[in-house]
């Protein structure tokens, strides 16, 4: 199948922390519609160098498809990453975004027949608050869902008041934030010290069939989240997927 290019224009820019930026991209009325899955991710082709592989990011959509043309973007500043420096001192309202997709496969289960563990660090948060924003819209579980989110400090938090919200709203819905870099542990029952494997080791520590672990995020988090489900906990494999950033 021929590859279809869009494009277009950043129509919002909001600093979501001191490191992500939350960018929407609004396509023409004219243009092609972009269908997607809740967690698929587009690919930008990006005017930052010659060839295809120095030019081409990949970044997770971290809206649900809502028919509005509307697709929201969350994306962290890598310092020294040519993207990065371009996303975040280029581009501004306006800028026109070449891209392509969706692809990818990592989405919701086509029967929600298990429990999901949703487990990220940093904007690894995207895919998987498009696939809670399209339950919610769309006709929750009975399942239940534990996002476990894990960054450094509380700044870093990323779509925290409506996890919240979502966990005083949905009883089946459960929001755990990991941060490594605070001093103790806080008052708030959703926040602990610590990283995301310590909070999954604590709560899942006895195997069942009945759990489906998703991970988003870098090599250093997925790969050690993935030896500690698999071979130290004794979950299949099939009870473990992932989306790797990079
Ligand atoms: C399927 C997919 C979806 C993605 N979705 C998102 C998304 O929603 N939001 C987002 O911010 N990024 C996402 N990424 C990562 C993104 O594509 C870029 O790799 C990232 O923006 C860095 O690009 P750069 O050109 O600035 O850095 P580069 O110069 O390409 O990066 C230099 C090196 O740093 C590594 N790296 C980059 N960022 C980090 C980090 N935060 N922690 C540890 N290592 C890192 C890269 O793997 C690379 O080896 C996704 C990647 C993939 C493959």
């Amino acid at each position: 199948m021929p590859v279809t290019w869009y494009t277009a224009p950043i129509s919002r820019i909001e600093q979501a922390t001191p490191r992500v930026r939350r960018m929407w991209l609004t396509l023409p009325e004219q243009s092609a519609e972009f269908y997607f899955s809740p967690g698929q991710f587009l690919t930008m082709d990006l005017p930052i160098g010659e060839k295809r592989l120095q030019r081409w990011r990949s970044y997770s959509i971290a809206n649900a498809p809502n028919g509005n043309r509307e697709i929201e973007l969350c994306i962290v500043h890598r310092e020294g990453g040519t993207a990065s420096e371009y996303l975040f001192e280029e581009v501004k309202v306006g800028t026109e975004i070449k891209f392509k997709g969706p692809d990818g496969a990592f989405v919701l289960p086509e029967t929600m027949d298990r429990d999901l563990i949703m487990i990220c660090t940093g904007t690894g948060v995207a895919p998987f608050r498009s696939m809670i924003q399209h339950l919610d819209n769309n006709g929750w579980t009975d399942r239940n869902i534990h996002l476990i989110f894990g960054s450094r400090n509380r700044e870093d938090l990323l779509y925290a008041d409506e996890f919240l919200d979502l966990a005083s709203r949905r009883p089946g819905f459960r929001y755990t934030a990991t941060l490594s870099r605070i001093a103790e542990d806080p008052a708030e029952p959703w926040i602990r010290k610590g990283y995301v494997h310590n909070a999954y080791e604590q709560d899942y520590a006895e195997t069942s069939p009945d759990r489906k672990f998703l991970l988003c995020g870098w090599t250093n988090m997925i790969d050690t989240a993935v030896e500690k489900l698999i071979i130290q906990m004794g979950y299949g494999r099939d009870q473990v997927g992932y989306e790797l950033y990079g």
